[in-house]
């Protein structure tokens, strides 16, 4: 696993959590943890919770679990002095292990992974790594309790995958997270889960740590939320594509919104709604240099920078409708999109000539088959024909100062025009905070690198 770039065991690096957390509570701060699973748990939990539903083999949950038991209890023994706080996390282990098991054995009988089951089996990770963060801290003489989302609070509705929380939720976290504040007790909940009103485990989609620590922020009225990341902080591209790009000091909740939307997977893109209303000031910050002050997200965007950020979604596909003439374009666009939706197809950029009888629609490459067999059991008097081109590329261009500020689309444009890099299709929301464009797959480094310059994003 990596930490800062260097292979660091899970051990060491939960350790090194634990000792955050002692850090800023001996700075008087109350403080609530919550955790994500050790990293890359979350991925081998959907990978074989499928591989385990379509093979059913045994031999494959008692492989699979053994690795798991493997990886947390070394990291527990790694990371916690205390002989008898260390029993008992490995007991609860144990038990959380079985439980998983259990499920696993279900699957596996049913040949069937239901949605609700995924849920169920992905959400161990942190059902995993919440006992073990608080144990942590309890060998550091903290006082910790670990909690699941259901027992923080997080009530949810029954959409497994995407779960979102219910009304009223913040005065039931409120109602079990202040009273442990109360008698200095460090809650550890695990992230990324919550649970149904009937007590039915839910997620709340990928990377939801981030969602669930700003839905509890915002519920307990904290002073500031922190989200550890493995980088600076919010980045003005992807450093892998552009070398010299560099940290984004300060965005605001809309900014930071366009950008997990939209490919930027460092944040949940739903992370920032709990938090706007009370405008909690969000930090995100680098596990390897605490003392950095991170990005900060809050209320004000700065203007002085009309482009904040550049994002690129690599695997999107393109698809083109031709309406037949016989309906409106209303029409066809309304009925692409709900066969589209009713397929549960994301659909990432749409753009329509106006005079053309055409809708252009950007997709998730990984839902290209659903979203072209939605088309085709379509009406054939609504729609024509389509085209769709999977070697394609989304970038979007992000910041709040792009409103009212004439000229940053041409600028966007020559910049490409200028490395000869031609683009395929065009989206602006009317909020002028994103400039989306999509181009071919193989000019899609070079697009992302041109405008970074043209705006003089790196390094100063
Ligand atoms: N473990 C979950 C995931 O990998 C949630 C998170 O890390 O935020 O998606
Ligand atoms: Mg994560």
């Amino acid at each position: 696993m990596k930490f800062g770039g260097v292979a660091v065991a899970d051990g060491q690096r939960i350790r090194r959590v634990g000792e955050l957390v002692r850090r800023f509570k001996s700075e008087a701060h109350e403080i609530v943890v919550v955790t994500s699973a050790l990293s890359g748990v979350t991925d081998l939990l959907f990978k074989n919770a499928e591989r385990i539903a379509t093979e059913t083999k045994t031999e494959l949950i008692e492989e699979f679990v053994e690795e798991l038991r493997r990886r947390h209890v070394r990291a527990a023994e790694e990371a916690i002095d205390d002989k008898d706080v260390l029993n008992s996390v490995i007991n609860e282990l144990e038990r959380r292990l079985g439980d998983l098991e259990k499920a696993l054995r279900g699957i596996c009988l049913l040949g069937e992974l239901t949605k609700r089951s995924l849920d169920y089996i992905t959400s161990s990770g942190e059902r995993l790594s919440a006992p073990l963060l608080a144990g942590v801290l309890e060998s550091l003489r903290i006082n910790s309790v670990h909690l699941t989302g259901g027992e923080a609070g997080i009530i949810t509705n029954d959409d497994f995958g995407n779960a979102q929380p219910v009304d009223g939720v913040e005065s039931i976290i409120a109602g079990r997270i202040l009273p442990l504040l109360r008698e200095g007790q460090v809650p550890v909940v695990a992230g990324y889960i919550g649970e149904t009103e009937s007590g039915v485990v839910t997620t709340l989609g990928r990377g939801g740590s981030d969602y669930t620590a700003t839905i509890i922020g915002a519920a307990i009225k904290a002073d500031e939320i922190w989200l550890w990341k493995d980088t600076e902080g919010i980045m003005t591209a992807d450093p892998r594509i552009v070398p010299n790009a560099c940290k984004i000091p300060t965005l605001s909740y809309v900014e930071a919104m366009e950008l997990s939307y939209f490919g930027a997977s460092i944040l949940h893109p739903r992370a920032m709604l709990p938090v706007i209303r009370n405008e909690i000031p969000v930090r995100v910050k680098n596990l390897c240099d605490p003392d950095d002050e991170g990005t900060l997200i809050w209320k004000e965007p700065e203007r002085e920078r009309v482009v904040k950020a550049i994002t690129l979604i690599k695997d999107v596909a393109i698809i083109n409708v031709a309406g037949t003439g016989i309906t409106s374009i209303s029409d066809v666009a309304a009925r692409v999109f709900s066969s589209l939706a009713a397929k549960n197809v994301n659909i990432i950029m749409v753009s329509q000539g106006s005079s053309e009888r055409t809708i252009s629609i950007v997709v998730d490459g990984a839902q290209l088959r659903e979203a072209l067999d939605a088309l085709r059991n379509m009406n054939g008097n609504v729609i024509k024909d389509f085209y769709f081109n999977p070697d394609v590329c989304a970038i979007g261009v992000v910041g709040a100062g792009m409103a009212g500020t004439p000229g940053v689309a041409g600028r966007v444009f020559s910049a490409l025009g200028e490395r000869g890099i031609s683009i395929i299709m065009i989206a602006q929301g009317s909020s002028e905070y994103n400039i989306s464009f999509v181009v071919r797959k193989d000019d899609a480094y070079e697009a992302v690198r041109a405008i970074h310059d043209a705006f003089g994003l790196a390094q100063k």
